[in-house]
């Protein structure tokens, strides 16, 4: 296949034109395009069907699929088509103008007040996808998007899982995530609670926001699961009382006593400035 990104213009089917490469992943390419007819920007991300199949993947396409389809909400990411080639299939989506939360971040750690903004986001979208029965298993900073208005889209559904996925002991079983990001009961391959496990991956983010790096890490990939497992981690000097009881609540490494989404927007944290918090990036 000619890549994509080598070339000057490709205009897709007659109706998208091919414009930058945005950002990629394991699996895909996404790219800037413009719709011909309605002039209209959008993402699309071009996945290989010989990678999907080699990779044993295409299951997780069409769940992919089905699941942006069924998800309808501000925070995030729409899917307006999918279009085929015979070696390739094309999501058109709704397109994030300002890029990954992940870069921001990357210049410095963010308030307590923007962090608090970009969890409540977050926690929206996410309640949402738990009350539409779609389980999310990958958030992280690099598939949290922001728009023109720096409001924050939920993307990647790749690895999301779906309510018939539930195994008959309530349980999903499929180990997947993010090591940095990922839920202990995960990690000990008993079978977990979606729901729950999206809450850890939230408190995780939610860290990395006030803090500007990582709650659990080390190079030694083993150091840090034993970390994860035991919630072995420290806050930063500038970090709240506040904030600090709630993240714990998040980063709660028994599911069963961790915070549940109902409970995390009744929390005097999550609540507080919902109004009132001036947006500046
Ligand atoms: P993968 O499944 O391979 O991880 P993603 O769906 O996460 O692919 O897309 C890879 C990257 O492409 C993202 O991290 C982001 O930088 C960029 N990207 C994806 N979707 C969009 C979008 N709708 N708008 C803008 N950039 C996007
Ligand atoms: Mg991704």
């Amino acid at each position: 296949d000619p890549d994509l990104s080598s070339l000057e213009v490709i205009t897709l089917f007659g109706k998208y034109e091919l414009g930058k490469l945005l950002g990629y992943g394991a699996f895909a390419k996404v790219y800037h395009a413009r719709n011909l007819l309605t002039g209209q920007s959008v993402a699309i991300k071009a996945v290989s069907k010989r990678k999907i199949v080699k990779g044993g993947l295409a299951e997780n396409i069409k769940r992919e699929i089905s699941i942006m389809r069924r998800l309808h909400h501000p925070h995030t990411v729409k899917l307006f088509e999918v279009l085929a080639t015979k070696s390739k299939i094309f999501f058109v989506m709704e397109l994030a103008k300002g890029g990954e939360l992940f870069a921001k971040i990357a210049n410095g750690r963010f308030s307590e007040d923007l962090s608090r903004r970009y969890f409540q986001q977050l926690i929206s979208a996410v309640g949402y996808c738990h009350s539409r029965g779609v389980f999310h298993r990958d958030l992280k900073p690099e598939n949290l998007l922001l728009d023109e208005n720096w409001n924050l889209k939920v993307s990647d559904f790749g690895l999301s899982a779906v309510n018939d996925q539930v195994q008959p002991d309530g349980m999903l079983h499929t180990l997947c995530g993010t090591p940095a990001y990922v839920a202990p009961e995960i990690l000990s391959k008993k079978g977990y609670d979606g729901k729950k496990a999206d809450v850890w991956s939230c408190g995780v983010i939610l860290y990395v926001l006030n803090a500007g790096y990582l709650p659990f890490s080390d190079p030694n990939l083993m150091v840090m699961y034993r970390k994860i497992n035991r919630g072995d981690f420290r806050y930063p000097k500038w970090t709240s009382p506040d904030l600090r009881r709630f993240i714990s609540r998040l980063l709660d490494p028994n599911p069963e006593t961790r915070i549940t989404v109902d409970e995390i927007v009744r929390d005097p944290w999550f609540k507080k400035g919902y109004k009132e918090v001036e947006f500046q990036v």
